[in-house]
C-alpha cells in the first residue's frame, strides 16, 4: 500500500480552519456520554457504548455499522469522505477496565464530572476521552464546511483490554484493516507512539512430593522450590534495550500451590508475565533462559523440579518513524502545542499491533491523557488536552486525506 497525503498552502489553511472549528463543549459532551455508558471488561459488554458512538456517527452521516465477534461483542465501523483513497483508519476501543470499588473514587466513575479542569471517570483517558476527541474532530470538519477527499474510517472496537480478540482482531479477520495509514488514539500524552512491547505468558510448575505436614523431611516442598526460582527471576532477562520502549521485564503475577494446611505441597504453579521488546521474535529464545535457570537451581538443590510452558505469545510492534502519517502527526502536534512532538514507545500492548504486524499499515499511537492514570481510581484527563487532541486529529484528517470541493460550495 502506498501512503498518500495532500500537502500545500491551501491545505494548511484548511487544517487551520478545521482545528478552529472544534467545539470544546461538544468534545466534553461526547466524552461524558461515552463514559456514562459503562463497558467494563471483564464483567460487562460494549453494547451501550457502541450505541452512543453509533448515534454520534449517524449524526455525522458516517453510516455506522456494527461488526460482531462470534460471541456477539460489537465493534463500530463508520466512514466519511468522497473517494476510497487515500484511506486513514482511526482506532479506539470502547471497552474499559472495571471501575473497581466505587468508594476508592472521589467522584462517580460513570458521571464524567469535571473538577479543576479535569474530566474524571472510567475511560476518561483510556479511552473514551480520545474517542470523543476524534468524533468531535470529524464534526468540526463539517462545521468548517470541509469535505474530506479521501476516506476516514473509524474502528471503534470491543475488547482491547483483554487482548482485542473480540474486537480489532475480528475487524482484521473481516478484511477491514486495509487503509493506507492508521492512528490509534490510546493516551500518549499527545506524543507520537511508534513502538510497543509484546508479552510472553509463561507458566512455571514446581513438582514436589507430598508428605504429612508433621514430617516435612519425608516430602519435597514444591512451594519452597518455587520460592528459589522466584527470587532469581530477573536473571532470565536478556541485556537489551529498545530506544523507545526500554528494557524487557518479568513479573510473577499469579501463584497457586498446596492442598491443605497440614500437607507438604507436591505442586506449585506461577503465571509469569514476561514483556518482550521489538526484536524479540523467537519464543524459544525467550523461554530458554527459564530452563537454564531451572537447571542452575537444580544443580544446587537436587530435589527441585521445575518446568516451564509458554501459554501465550503476543508480538511486540514497531512502526516506521519516517512514514507520512508520522510526519503528519508531528506537524499537527507542533501546530497545536508550544513544544515539539516527541517519539515515544508504549510499555503496554495495544490494538496498534494488528495494524502494524498483521496488516502492515504505517501507524502512530497518539492520544490525550496519560497511561499512568489509566486503570486507576479517579482516572482523569485534562479537558484542555481533550480539546487539543480534537484539534490535532482535525488537522491530521485534512492534511492526510485532503479536501474535496463541495457540490454546492
Ligand atoms: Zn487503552
Amino acid at each position: 500500500m502506498v501512503e498518500q497525503a495532500a500537502t500545500g498552502a491551501a491545505d494548511t489553511d484548511q487544517a487551520d480552519a478545521a482545528a478552529r472549528a472544534v467545539d470544546p463543549d461538544q468534545v466534553l459532551a461526547f466524552a461524558r456520554a461515552l463514559i456514562a455508558a459503562p463497558s467494563e471488561n471483564p464483567g460487562g459488554t460494549e453494547h451501550a457504548a457502541a450505541a452512543v458512538a453509533s448515534d454520534i456517527l449517524s449524526e455525522l452521516h458516517a453510516e455506522p455499522r456494527t461488526i460482531r465477534s462470534p460471541d456477539g461483542r460489537p465493534s463500530v465501523v463508520a466512514s466519511l469522505g468522497a473517494d476510497p483513497r487515500p484511506a486513514l483508519a482511526w482506532n479506539g476501543h470502547l471497552d474499559v477496565v472495571p471501575a473497581g470499588d466505587p468508594s476508592t473514587w472521589s467522584h462517580d466513575p460513570w458521571a464524567g464530572d469535571v473538577d479543576g479542569g479535569k474530566l474524571i471517570g472510567r475511560g476518561a483517558a483510556d479511552m473514551k476521552g480520545p474517542i470523543a476527541a476524534a468524533l468531535a474532530a470529524a464534526a468540526a470538519l463539517g462545521r468548517a464546511g470541509l469535505k474530506l477527499s479521501g476516506r476516514l474510517t473509524f474502528h471503534l472496537a470491543a475488547d482491547e483490554e483483554l487482548a482485542g480478540i473480540h474486537g480489532t482482531k475480528v475487524l482484521w479477520e473481516h478484511g477491514l484493516l486495509d487503509q493506507d495509514a492508521c492512528v490509534v488514539g490510546e493516551p500518549s500524552d499527545l506524543s507520537i507512539g511508534l513502538a510497543e512491547r509484546g508479552g510472553a505468558w509463561i507458566t512455571a510448575t514446581a513438582r514436589g512430593r507430598a508428605a504429612h505436614g508433621s514430617q516435612p523431611q519425608l516430602g519435597v516442598n514444591a512451594i519452597t522450590s518455587m520460592a528459589r526460582l522466584l527470587l532469581r527471576l530477573p536473571e532470565v532477562l536478556p541485556d537489551r534495550e529498545h530506544p523507545l520502549v526500554g528494557r524487557p521485564t518479568v513479573n510473577a503475577a499469579l501463584i497457586t500451590g498446596g492442598s491443605a494446611p497440614n500437607v507438604v505441597p507436591d505442586r506449585c504453579q506461577v503465571d509469569i508475565d514476561r514483556r518482550i521488546v521489538p526484536g524479540e521474535t523467537d519464543p524459544a529464545e525467550v523461554l530458554a533462559p527459564f530452563d537454564r535457570l531451572g537447571d542452575d537451581i537444580r544443580s544446587e538443590y537436587p530435589e527441585v523440579d521445575l518446568t516451564f510452558q509458554l501459554r501465550e505469545w503476543t508480538d511486540a510492534a514497531e512502526a516506521p518513524a519516517d512514514s507520512v502519517i508520522a510526519d503528519v502527526a508531528r506537524a499537527a502536534v507542533t501546530a497545536e502545542r508550544a513544544t515539539a512532538s516527541a517519539d515515544v514507545g508504549f510499555t503496554g500492548i495495544t490494538d496498534a499491533r494488528f495494524y502494524i504486524n498483521q496488516a502492515h499499515i504505517p501507524t502512530v499511537i497518539l492520544g490525550p491523557g496519560s497511561l499512568s492514570v489509566a486503570h486507576t481510581a479517579d482516572e482523569w484527563v485534562e479537558v484542555g488536552d481533550l480539546v487539543a487532541a480534537a484539534r490535532i486529529y482535525a488537522r491530521m484528517f485534512v492534511t492526510f486525506l485532503g479536501t474535496a470541493p463541495r457540490p454546492n460550495a
